[in-house]
């Protein structure tokens, strides 16, 4: 091991690889190491102080220093911070967390699978839309379709439904039977002079099309997020998810609801479901249902999925499939606390009353010249920005106009964070008013810059 410096600039380059991090630049640019968290703010180790406009990774929902949350795991672990659940056992903080999840799922959920990930929530989701299939004597109805845009995880399964090119090359994904349809982004796809309605009708066919080229019986399942989130926060137009899940059902085809992002409160409602009237047959969640104190995430199956797995635990002698720390018992029993919090204090009561002020001001900003498109719902939100307003164009990446934006910005203590040309807003669900505005003018003044 090298000697240790006493920079954790210094040491940090020396020893770790940054996810979703140019890492060729890492040794130059040097990280922000964050010390501190209180309420929605951040601090770093030289004590600047930042409003976490992102809630880290669109997740701590209960910013930075919820007690609650630290003593609900500082109970576990004092009783028992490690069981399974693999072969009849069980731990009660899973089994309760199981309970209230059900309680606040859309109709037709019966059952929970927990694991660490958002990730691997998705990739569960496809196991078991597979494993259901054969059970149901259908080996041909394997296929999955996502949209180009969404965002779904990146391991091996997950990251092939992720429809963003960047987490493809030379990984060697996407994996064979996953399949890409179009992200319903008026903004992006829409033809010259389309309607939002027509341009609508025209994602929902080709959505069909695709179906009907690679053959219904070909086709097990459609994965969406209710809003797109990493893809640049893409808010469906209306009459689209009315429109898919026609297709779906008229093609004998699961849908699969990613709420990784939109679950527990985001969009205004507990779920994204919830705000655009799904009907999934499997839900993925993560982030939010522990505040992102600790990693958890769940697959919740319908009735009809349960039954076919317990088919095949007959046939197998078992359901082969589980990780060690599925139901982990100091995270479901944060997550617990989490739900708790959420009801107690009326979060999304909360989030519908402050996010007027949120889409106001977030709406306000497609005034200014170089923003094409200011999007949002709930406390979710993000804006475009281009080069030529009337024709949309975007900056040429090298610019690096979006990073740039996202620097500024960080110099006036806010985060928000850049994906390509868009700008993304995502903060804490606790967030008030007063610090909504903070947040916003922290970002008028690195566009101010900018013009
Ligand atoms: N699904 C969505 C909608 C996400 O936004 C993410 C992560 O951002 C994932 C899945 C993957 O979750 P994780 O990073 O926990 O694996």
């Amino acid at each position: 091991m090298n000697a240790r410096s006493n920079s954790n600039a210094v040491n940090d380059v020396a020893s770790l690889i940054h996810p979703y991090t140019n890492l060729a630049r890492h040794p130059e640019a040097g990280p922000v190491v964050m010390t501190r968290g209180d309420g929605v703010y951040v601090e770093d180790e030289h004590g600047r102080r930042y409003i976490e406009g992102m809630s880290g990774l669109w997740c701590a929902s209960l910013g930075f220093s919820e007690k609650r949350l630290v003593e609900a795991a500082t109970r576990q672990l004092e009783t028992l911070p490690y069981y399974h659940l693999f072969n009849h056992r069980s731990v009660e903080p899973s089994i309760e967390l199981a309970e209230r999840l059900l309680d606040i799922a859309p109709a037709g959920l019966g059952k929970v699978l927990f694991a660490n990930s958002g990730s691997e929530a998705n990739d569960q989701a496809i196991k078991l839309v597979w494993y259901y299939n054969n059970a149901r004597g259908r080996p041909e109805k394997k296929k999955i379709i996502s949209r180009w845009r969404g965002y779904h995880g990146v391991t091996i399964a997950s990251g092939s439904l992720t429809g963003l090119p960047a987490n493809h090359a030379d990984f060697d994904l996407p994996i064979a039977n996953i399949l890409h349809t179009d992200m319903p982004s008026h903004f992006h796809n829409a033809k010259p002079g389309e309607s939002v309605a027509d341009f609508t009708r025209r994602m929902v066919d080709n959505l069909e099309q695709l179906i009907l080229r690679e053959g219904p019986d070909t086709i097990a399942a459609f994965i969406a997020e209710p809003v797109c989130g990493s893809g640049g926060v893409i808010v469906p137009p209306e009459g689209y998810f009315a429109g898919i899940q026609a297709v779906l059902r008229k093609y004998d085809i699961l849908f699969i609801a990613d709420e990784v992002i939109c679950g527990f409160g985001r969009t205004g409602n507990m779920f994204g479901c919830d705000t655009y009237d799904l009907k999934p047959d499997i839900m993925t969640m993560a982030k939010a249902l522990s505040a992102s104190y600790l990693p958890i995430s769940a697959t919740i199956v319908s009735d009809d999925i349960h039954e076919a797995m317990m088919e095949q635990s007959r046939k197998h002698g078992g359901f082969a499939h589980g990780v060690t720390y599925s139901g982990h018992p100091v995270c479901a029993a944060v997550a617990v606390e989490t739900l708790k919090i959420y009801e107690d204090r009326n979060i999304i009561g909360h989030v519908q009353e402050v996010s007027t002020r949120f889409l106001e001001r977030l709406h306000a900003l497609a005034e200014r010249p170089y923003i094409g498109e200011a999007r949002g719902v709930g406390l979710i939100g993000a804006v475009e920005l281009v080069t030529d307003k009337a024709s949309r164009t975007p900056f040429a990446p090298a610019l690096g106009i979006g990073p740039g934006i996202q620097a500024k910005a960080m110099e006036n203590g806010v985060i928000v964070r850049a994906l390509r040309d868009v700008i993304a807003f995502c903060p804490p669900l606790i967030i008030d008013r007063q610090q909504i505005d903070m947040m916003f003018d922290g970002v008028e003044k690195a566009l101010d810059a900018m013009e």
